[in-house]
């Protein structure tokens, strides 16, 4: 199902054309300067960083039809509107069976039929969800044009100045107000993708992997084989709701930073592990803009992993298995993986101050039950229900301690059974737990970093892992905040004394997002780097073999 609380037949593409605002509705007082539309989307790539400072809202055609299957002249790619699609020729189950983003929105498939998820309680630092920042037009519009870090995004995905097939035939899917989805896009330049995404504002881009063609000529070829994934990056999907049954705090969409420390801690053990037992280093974690995060592992040799790989890797970290009434979840062979044992050690102290004081499970009775089923020996099991049972909201540090204690008084306790169960119980509280097909799945598409999430109007930043502890999901800077300061702000209109114009700079930087593109930037220059090794060795191995030849 696609991302919408309404059914495809309740679809009805042309209510996108009553949010978009006329010309005349636009007005946002952002000082234009006059642009005129072809300035602003034919700039060339290397103009991206310094993009005009205002863009005249009104120079964007806002899409005034509903997309259509066929393109408006023979040079245009136009989108693909998926219903179409879908009538002639699959079945929309099918084509999203598996290839739904993360589960962090209330549009997921996953939680579709969830009506409380659907209308969840927003956090307070969001709008209502009347008129969602993240899905008004005229925010969109500001928001791709001035803050969203457009050269970075390319040289991120391309791997190179020039646009390559990393770029050229990557899937873009760009998901419209409405419940349209764009499926299948791809982008000869960056040129392109901005026209596409000013054009139509989505409130949502995902990314699909690298085809072996242009995903837009995928219907001309008659075999599987000469269309097929053959790169994206190696992602990892956490999830807070996924957590419902270890968080006490909150409960389905709504998160706080107690409940959050449940993605700190997955990162920690995740990206350490990916470092040391895998030997990748270009990983960026970013917030999905709710309940959770996405890392994004873009080392060449985990970009061109096959998914028989991907399984094998998501088996790797599946340690929590089965669903909240699976009974014991964790259920692992000793001697300790050397992995375990490292997880085991970064995740202790969370477990006993974020997870046993922080949420408290087992204070209540029923919760404390299913404490008692993960440990062993049965007398064990009934003392310590007794002790329970006689101090009603005794605190889960306290019980955690009582297990120890009154081991000690009952001889058929094995202190080795005891420690190994308490050390599943620890990992099945703490351990990363992963929507494992974003990771097993090259065609999964991914939501993009730096999209807002449509319904809390944060933007997906980057998370600093190290200062992991620093972040709050709650302080991530929003669409609406943003386009205030942009607003307010005419400091960036005037030339300084002494400052020269070149150096003016863009104007996210005079925004609370600088620090998260500054941060993007120096991972996409760390990774950029790599790769010109790679192709300078590469090189210097062809000359010597065609020396060696000659
Ligand atoms: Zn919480």
């Amino acid at each position: 199902m696609p991302h919408s609380e309404s059914t495809p037949e309740q679809q009805e593409a042309p209510a996108r054309t009553q949010l978009t605002p006329t010309m005349e509705d636009t007005t946002l007082n952002l000082g234009n300067g006059g642009l005129t539309d072809e300035d602003l989307l034919m700039a060339d790539v290397e103009d991206v960083e310094s993009p005009p400072v205002v863009a005249p809202a009104a120079a964007i055609e806002p899409p005034s039809s509903a997309p259509t299957t066929k393109p408006a002249s023979p040079e245009e790619d136009a989108p693909v509107d998926i219903k179409q699609e879908t009538k002639s020729e699959v079945k929309l189950e099918d084509l999203f069976e598996g290839m739904d983003s993360d589960s962090d929105d209330e549009f997921s498939s996953k939680n579709n039929n969830n009506k409380d998820v659907i209308t969840g309680q927003i956090p307070p630092s969001s709008p209502g969800p009347a008129a969602p920042a993240g899905s008004n037009p005229d925010l969109l519009r500001v928001f791709y044009q001035l803050l969203f870090p457009w050269r970075y995004y390319f040289q991120w995905l391309n791997h190179s100045p020039q646009p390559t097939p990393d770029f050229k035939f990557r899937e873009f899917s760009l998901w419209l107000t409405g419940g349209v989805v764009f499926r299948f896009q791809s982008y000869a330049t960056l040129d392109l993708l901005r026209k596409d995404v000013f054009k139509h504002l989505p409130e949502r881009i995902e990314i699909g992997p690298i085809y072996t063609a242009n995903p837009r000529d995928r219907k001309t070829f008659r075999n599987s084989s000469a269309f097929r994934p053959i790169a994206k990056e190696l992602c990892f999907d956490i999830d807070l709701t996924d957590y419902d049954d270890v968080r006490t705090c909150c409960d389905k969409a709504t998160i706080c930073i107690k409940c959050w420390q449940f993605i700190t801690m997955a990162i920690k053990v995740l990206d350490v592990a990916l470092r040391e037992d895998f030997g990748y280093e270009h990983i960026m974690w970013v917030y999905s803009g709710r309940r959770g995060a996405h890392a994004w592992v873009c080392d060449r040799k985990a970009r061109n992993l096959d998914d028989h790989k991907r399984k094998a890797l998501g088996n790797y970290f599946s340690v929590v298995k089965g669903g909240e009434k699976t009974g014991k979840r964790v259920n692992i062979r000793r001697p300790l993986h050397p992995h375990l044992a490292r997880s085991l050690d970064i995740l202790k102290e969370h477990f006993l101050t974020d997870v046993l004081e922080a949420q408290d499970p087992w204070r209540e009775e029923d919760r404390a039950e299913k404490l008692l089923q993960l440990l062993p020996d049965i007398k064990l099991r009934q003392a310590l229900k007794e002790k329970w049972e006689a101090n009603p909201g005794r605190s889960s540090t306290a019980k955690w301690g009582d297990i120890d204690s009154v081991a000690k008084s009952i001889p058929s306790v094995n202190a080795k059974d005891l420690l190994e169960a308490k050390q599943d119980i620890v990992l099945e509280y703490t351990y990363p737990r992963l929507d494992i097909l974003v990771t097993e799945q090259r065609t999964h598409l991914l939501k993009s970093p730096f999209v807002v999430h449509p319904g809390t109007g944060r933007v997906c930043v980057p998370i600093d892992t190290n200062d992991l502890e620093g972040f709050d999901p709650l302080d991530v800077p929003t669409i609406g905040g943003l386009v205030n300061e942009i607003d307010s702000d005419s400091s960036g209109m005037v030339k300084k004394e002494g400052e020269d114009e070149d150096k003016k700079g863009a104007d996210w930087e005079r925004t609370s997002i600088k620090p998260y593109i500054d941060q993007f930037r120096g991972f996409v220059h760390g990774l950029l780097r790599e790769e010109r090794e790679f192709v300078r060795v590469k090189r210097e191995r062809e000359e010597e073999e065609g020396k060696l030849d000659f």
